[in-house]
């Protein structure tokens, strides 16, 4: 998997429950950034797939994961991680998100996880959507990462920083493409 975010990891390895054994680019040896430089998911993921392959030859897959929020007209999307400038870390994120929606009533948001899937010259993409709301403020038990402590998954009453990571992983974004993932990598043997 080419990332070196510990906590995607063991999500995936834990989403996996052995059925396969991911490598991390640390790994493999990889210890230089990745570019990632699309204007959209789809681009990202594919980019970082794709540059593994390129450079050190492995048949891998890349995650690109964003969050649009209907009232910021699908923002911060590509530019999640970024959201509140190059430097930031989540709790700046989170500030920015709860400043932004401030007296709105439309909440609503998802979280879309694209996986790019490189196998000897083919690439190929699945994604995994999320419903949900924006929380009116952080909410968390210390589980998950990012922006989980003000993400409500539809049809729930608590953030994800707020569910047992099993629970999680049932219904999220990465949860449903890494499902997508394996169905594919089954269907390929
Ligand atoms: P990326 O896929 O690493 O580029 O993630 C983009 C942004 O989305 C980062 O700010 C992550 O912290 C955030 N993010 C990705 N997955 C999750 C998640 O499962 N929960 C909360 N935030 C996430």
């Amino acid at each position: 998997m080419a990332t070196n975010n510990a906590h995607k990891l063991s999500e995936i390895r834990q989403i996996l429950d052995g059925r396969y054994t991911i490598l991390s680019l640390e790994d493999i040896g990889c210890k230089i950034e990745i570019p990632e430089t699309g204007d959209t998911l789809e681009e990202n993921a594919r980019q970082k797939a794709g540059f593994i392959k390129e450079h050190f030859g492995y048949d891998c897959f890349a995650d690109d994961t964003g969050l649009e929020v209907e009232a910021l007209n699908g923002e911060p999307g590509v530019r999640t991680a970024r959201f509140a400038g190059e430097d930031c870390n989540p709790e700046n994120n989170m500030a920015l998100l709860l400043q932004r929606l401030e007296g709105k009533q439309n909440r609503k948001a998802r979280f879309r996880t694209v996986i790019a899937i490189v196998q000897g010259d083919k690439m190929n993409t699945v994604e995994g959507i999320v419903n949900g709301e924006i929380a009116k403020e952080k909410a968390s038990d210390g589980q998950g990462f990012g922006y989980d402590p003000v993400f409500i998954p539809e049809g729930h009453s608590v953030t994800f920083a707020q569910m047992p990571s099993q629970d999680k992983n049932a219904i999220s974004h990465r949860g449903r493409a890494v499902a997508k993932l394996v169905e594919f990598l089954d269907s390929a043997k």
